[in-house]
């Protein structure tokens, strides 16, 4: 994807998955992404790419949905700002603000153990047996 860039690697060593976030930027070219082998570049890195606004269902013609149900739905992972370097230009800050921030380091791309929490975060459909 043009412009995407690797926001952080997962931390997979804490009783959660935790983003540690990179101090450069380092665009996601194949390569990098490569580098994640055996696993996918999705459970390793969080990649942060330009808004795509009306190509993306959680934008609803202002505001990111997602955003909004990160700071409603899951509770603050730490107390201060993580040392991100996109925040000037990052619309979960631009929007929701530090609150965003808060909550943003145990936001991964995946996860194979979805919550009921997880899950109204993600807007993904919830498929319950027997329906
Ligand atoms: S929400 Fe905050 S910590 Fe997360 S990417 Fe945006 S500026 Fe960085």
């Amino acid at each position: 994807m043009e412009g995407c860039r690797v926001l952080g690697v997962v931390q997979q060593d804490g009783p959660k998955p935790m983003l540690q976030y990179l101090q450069q930027h380092l665009p996601a070219t194949p390569d990098v992404l490569a580098m994640s082998a055996p696993l996918k570049p999705t459970e390793v890195f969080r990649l942060a790419a330009t808004c795509a606004e009306h190509k993306c269902p959680h934008y609803d013609g202002k505001d990111c949905q997602l955003a909004t149900r990160v700071v409603q739905i899951l509770p603050m992972v730490v107390d201060t700002l993580p040392p991100c370097i996109i925040r000037k230009d990052c619309r979960w800050y631009s929007q929701e603000g530090g609150a965003a921030c808060k909550r943003c380091p145990e936001v991964t791309t995946v996860s194979y153990d979805l919550s009921p929490q997880q899950r109204e975060v993600s807007g993904l459909a919830v498929y319950e047996e027997g329906r």
